[in-house]
């Protein structure tokens, strides 16, 4: 066993704290991956805090993961020693069901393995996540980083760029399409930057005035804030998208009004309670609100090699693990430009 230091919490009320704990043994199609950065998604707080049920603890989030590959197994051929690396939202899947054949791993109908917070395909081995020094993957599920960009703002990418790649890969946004953005945070700002690379006109809905700067800086066209009536009733039927990424609960049927007719509404926010949706605000111009969850492997290094290509990266505030607890509350008052990522470094500070 290999042991490893990180960053769990303890149970659903704690704050995180160091702890220490073993990966397994680099298996044949295995890597060992030195972690270098680590991205802080809201949905780690969501499971740090058991938001969506189920947490298992102690538990190690972190799933935007960056770093240098320093162990191979003897039947890996896709990475060597030195290489760059990254792993994102799952480590593992049945690999057979249709979705899991179909690249589609996320959606794999048996169960697919969670970086953390979640258990092995033998159902009784926690995973662990990327708040650590090391992780063990298998090199199906681990994706190449290209040595073109900066490993730190490429971390979110593994989560919130996937995440946000997707959907509007899926239902082809781009040139002619007027995108709302709706969130702008660690999701949001990739979404942004992604469906401005690809020609959109994009707005950005946001409940902070002061994000307006920053939104153009980004990329986007406009920008409206959603407490201000005034605003929101200007931007009746105007959009061919809407992607959702807001993490608290909040209505649905303010921004399907704002849907052209035969509009897509993506929620991928994943707030814990259920909200109504008005059937009228469906059926009266043919709109569709629709799910998208991360993205399957072949399309996260897809969305890398893309991201490399056009020189997209996610803007990132670097933190010592120590910060954690911090960079969480301040995520949840909307107070991250536009995401935090952990220096792993920090580690060897405790
Ligand atoms: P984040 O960085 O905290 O951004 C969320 C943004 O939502 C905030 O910055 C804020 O933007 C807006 N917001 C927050 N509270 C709001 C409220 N009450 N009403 C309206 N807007 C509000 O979070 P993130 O990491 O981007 O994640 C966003 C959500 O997506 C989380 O629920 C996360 O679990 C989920 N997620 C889903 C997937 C998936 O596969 N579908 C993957 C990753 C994450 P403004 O200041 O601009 O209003
Ligand atoms: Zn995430
Ligand atoms: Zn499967």
């Amino acid at each position: 066993m290999i042991p490893t230091k990180g960053y769990a919490a303890p149970s659903a009320t704690e704050d995180l704290k160091p702890f220490s704990f073993e990966r397994r043994e680099v298996g044949e199609h295995d890597v060992l991956i030195d972690i270098l950065y680590c991205g802080v998604c809201h949905s780690d707080i969501h499971q740090a805090r058991n938001e969506w049920g189920g947490s298992i603890y102690p538990m190690v989030p972190g799933h935007e993961i960056v770093g240098k590959i320093s162990k191979v197994g003897s039947a890996v051929t896709k990475f060597k020693v030195g290489d760059l690396a990254g792993v994102g939202c799952f480590v593992d899947s049945c690999r057979t069901c249709e979705s899991c054949k179909e690249g589609l791993e996320q959606y794999c109908e048996v169960h697919n393995v969670g970086t953390y917070n979640s258990l092995e395909m033998d159902n009784k081995t926690v995973t662990y996540g990327g708040y650590s020094s090391q992780i063990v993957v298998d090199e199906n599920y681990t994706l190449k980083v290209s040595e073109k960009l900066d490993p730190k703002r490429v971390a979110p990418l593994l989560c919130a760029g996937i995440t946000t790649y997707s959907p509007i890969m899926h239902w082809k946004m781009g040139k002619g399409h007027k995108v709302a953005v709706v969130g702008l945070g660690g999701l949001g700002h990739m979404a942004v930057k992604l469906a401005a690379s690809l020609g959109a006109d994009v707005t950005v809905l946001s409940t902070s005035p002061s994000k307006e700067k920053d939104a153009f800086d980004l990329g986007a066209h406009n920008f409206a804030v959603t407490k201000d009536p005034e605003q929101v009733k200007k931007l009746k039927n105007t959009f061919h998208f809407i992607i959702d990424t807001v993490s608290a609960p909040h209505d649905y049927n303010l921004y399907l009004s704002m849907l052209k007719r035969d509009g897509t509404m993506v929620l991928l926010g994943a707030p814990p309670e259920p909200t109504p949706v008005a059937a009228f605000n469906l059926i009266s111009k043919r709109k569709r609100l629709v799910g998208s969850m991360i993205g399957g492997i072949k399309e996260t290094q897809d969305m890398l090699d893309y991201c490399a290509e056009h020189n997209i990266m996610s803007d990132v505030e670097v933190i010592p693990i120590q910060k954690i607890n911090e960079a969480y509350e301040r995520t949840l008052k909307s107070d991250v430009r536009y995401r935090f990522v952990i220096d792993m470094a920090s580690l060897n500070k405790d």
